[in-house]
Order: C-alpha cells, then structure tokens, then sequence
C-alpha cells in the first residue's frame, strides 16, 4: 500500500507484529513514521497560577512534539485539507482516551474558518479514532490571537460560550495542538462555570 505521507509503496508489516503496529503502519511507511516524536506527557500550565483561569484545567497531556514531521503534517492536513490523514493518528488517539473518563468536547472552530477550511480538522481526528464527542462550546469570535500579547489574550473576553447541556460530570478537552494554552484554559473556564466537575485536557501535539 502507499503511505499516506510520502507516497511511497511500502509492505504491510508481518504478522507477528502486534495489532497496535498494524494499524498505525497501515497509513504511513516506517520511514516517515520514525521522524514523530513522542511526547505523552503531561503539561504543566503553571503560569495560569494566580490569574482568573487557575483552577480552570485538570490535567493536559499531550502526545508529540512540535518538530519538522509534525509541522509538514499540520500543514498538508490543515491548509492542504488533505482529510485522509486524520487516520495516522488514529489509533494513539483511541489508546489515550481509553484510559480516560469523561464527555469528549472538541475545541470548535469559528464558522467562518469552517467555511475556508472546508472540514472540521479537530473533528476528524476524533472520528477517524471512533472516538464520541458533543459539540457543547462554540466560538464567539474570531481569535486574532496572533496579534495580541500573552497578556492580552488571557485577559480577553471568553472566545467561547456554552451551547450545551453541561452536567456535574468529567470533561475532556481535545485540541490538535496545545500552544500557550489559552484556547483550553478559556474552554475550561467556561465548562467549570456552567457546572462541569472536572476538565482534562488532551492534544495530539505541544507546540
Ligand atoms: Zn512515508
């Protein structure tokens, strides 16, 4: 079969390899699949401390690092829509919310960029992992997050508002990428204030 990254003819691997390495080498060659770097760890966001957002996250965990596979990736998936690749990571996705409890809740895109991007990237790589999620938070304005300094941004208005039912039970944040942190601390806050018991986090990549 052909890997999904570079294109290249590549063999399935033999059989006594385990069922886990099956599945993730049935996208990718093992070439391009040795240059991510895995990075499950848990993320500490020690410097919402002391700021309105502290106490808003649980836990973060993310699962790669932000290097040059991971940035050709994001590209080609992201800009290049190329919405086949939601299937590499599939099965990590799936092993990672296993050992987890709570109602899945993506972080949602503004609707205008759902226009441009054509799909909902962070969707997809729940629904390629057959993972069940609600959409219970939409986004209320466009972030210029780029623009505004750290400070700026934790003090903005909240980029998200509740659209659904929230329950006094687990929730489970999922991003593609956890960068300064922001966006899920925001995500949080909002899901805590509307009732929610306790909210993890988790990303496919630290950027
Ligand atoms: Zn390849």
């Amino acid at each position: 079969m052909n890997c999904l990254l570079c294109g290249s003819n590549f063999q399935s691997p033999p059989t006594w390899r385990s069922l886990i390495l099956y599945e993730l080498a049935a996208y990718a060659c093992s070439r391009c699949w040795s240059k991510f770097e895995k990075a499950e760890t848990e993320i500490d966001f020690l410097n919402f401390k002391g700021t309105r957002y502290e106490g808003a996250v649980d836990s973060v965990t993310s699962l790669y690092s932000y290097n040059e596979a991971m940035k050709s990736y994001l590209h080609q998936y992201k800009f290049l829509q190329d919405v086949a690749l939601s299937h590499i990571f599939a099965e990590e996705l799936r092993h990672v919310f296993e050992k987890r409890e709570g109602i899945v809740v993506p972080i949602p895109m503004h609707p205008e960029k759902l226009v441009l991007r054509t799909f909902a990237q962070v969707d997809e790589l729940l629904n390629s992992a057959g993972i069940p999620f609600q959409h219970i938070l939409a986004k209320t304005a466009t972030s210029e997050q780029g623009k505004k300094s750290k400070k700026e941004r934790l003090e903005a208005n909240p980029l998200f508002e509740v659209i659904g039912k929230v329950e006094e039970l687990n929730y489970i944040l999922f991003d593609d990428i956890y960068t300064t942190g922001a966006t899920i601390h925001h995500a949080a806050k909002v899901l805590k204030e509307t009732g929610a018991r306790r909210v993890d986090a988790i990303t496919l990549i630290k950027g």
